[in-house]
């Protein structure tokens, strides 16, 4: 019923599984870890919170009304979501996958999918001929993340999806850069999106979630079976706490991004600062393809310094601004991707990106942008 964003935030699908009879506005925390059966073989559709509980099925239902998704999966971590995903490929499969994504993500790859058969190649997806010669009759899938984690590659989600599909393999798309409010890589072809909801769905810094939204319902059956089975969902207390976030991911993406322009506009002006990697400024490459498939770029910053000393004091002399992992949130934080999200990559491929002892990547939050601002210009001084 509901057509606007801002209204599906809130409401989500406005057609609650559980009608709660005392008619509460928040929606309630079933802290329950099992459901009385009413009968002999009869169910009241809730047996045992591992695989199904009403305030996770009232967010799951949420973010597929938000992703455009037949159905969502919430998991106890955006990592648990994306090991779901890769437990649809068997051995001998091959992924092709952007080369500059969550150090997480890479650490899934090469520790633990290559232990299970699969072979994965890193390419930049921003280029999608360069991906497109690595495909091979075993390819199964394509992963991008777009804007990408730290470098801010944009990928044609659309164009990806083409490809992808003249070769029977699915799109799986990251989306936590820019979160459902500004980009539906569903609507664009994907056949699968993954969240942190950790970051800017939750949005507070305060809880740890992940999502497997499906295009497809076979496909969508199968990671429901695996999300029972292995068992990472969501608890009912973190699945409220989402669910608070989640009602003003609006307005928060909103401001989050006004900050993030004023943010990077100084950061260009500053002697100091090498290269500023945001989305939103109209010369960074990926300006026009991001502009063409998303409704807005979000509020994560990279840049380098001219200087070692003054990414390293910048990180040990912000004030208000944390030096600290994760993004997304009300807070404001900046971190180092060499040591905190990237460790795990070889040296050689995180200088090959760009991932230097200079590169600092910030999560614009909502603070003042005057107050961001200066306490970047105090620290960098
Ligand atoms: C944080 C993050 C993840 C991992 O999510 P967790 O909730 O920390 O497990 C995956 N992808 C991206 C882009 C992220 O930023």
């Amino acid at each position: 019923m509901s057509s606007h964003i801002e209204t599906q935030c809130i409401h989500g699908n406005n057609d609650f599984s559980y009608n709660d009879p005392t008619r509460a506005v928040s929606f309630p925390i079933f802290q329950t870890a099992t459901f009385g059966h009413i009968g002999l073989g009869k169910s009241s559709g809730f047996d045992y919170t591992r695989e199904k509980n009403p305030t996770r099925q009232h967010l799951e239902e949420t973010v597929s009304v938000l992703e455009g998704a037949v159905d969502t999966v919430a998991f106890s971590s955006g990592m648990a979501a994306i090991s779901a995903v890769f437990e649809l490929f068997s051995p001998g499969n091959h992924i092709i996958c952007s080369d500059d994504l969550y150090g997480g993500v890479i650490r899934l790859f090469d520790k633990v999918a290559c232990k299970n058969g699969m072979t994965v190649d890193f390419v930049n997806t921003a280029d999608l001929s360069a991906a497109e010669k690595l495909i091979r009759p075993e390819t199964r899938a394509l992963y991008i993340e777009t804007p990408s984690n730290p470098m801010m590659h944009v990928t044609d989600i659309r164009a990806a999806a083409a490809l992808a599909h003249a070769h029977g393999m699915m799109l799986i798309a990251d989306n936590t850069f820019l979160s459902p409010y500004f980009q539906n890589p569903l609507a664009l072809g994907a056949d699968i999106v993954v969240h942190s909801g950790s970051k800017f769905i939750a949005g507070h810094n305060d809880a740890i979630a992940g999502f497997a939204c499906s295009a497809h319902q076979e496909i969508a059956d199968r990671i429901r079976l695996l999300a029972k089975t292995t068992g990472g969902t969501l608890s009912p207390f973190d699945s409220w706490l989402v669910l608070r976030g989640l009602k003003t991911l609006p307005i928060r993406m909103e401001r989050q991004q006004e900050n993030a322009l004023k943010v990077a506009n100084w950061l260009r002006s500053n002697p100091k600062v090498d290269k500023v990697y945001y989305i939103g400024l109209p010369d960074f490459p990926g300006y026009d393809v991001n502009a063409s498939q998303a409704r807005g770029t979000g509020s994560m910053i990279s840049f380098s310094t001219k200087d070692v000393e003054t990414a390293h004091k910048t990180l040990q002399t912000v004030k208000m601004i944390t030096f600290a992992e994760s993004l997304g949130g009300t807070e404001s934080l900046i971190t180092y991707p060499m040591m905190q999200t990237h460790p795990d990559v070889p040296k050689e491929r995180r200088e090959a990106l760009g991932i230097t002892d200079k590169l600092l990547r910030l999560s614009v939050g909502l603070e003042a942008a005057d107050d961001i601002i200066a306490d970047l210009a105090q620290a960098m001084e």
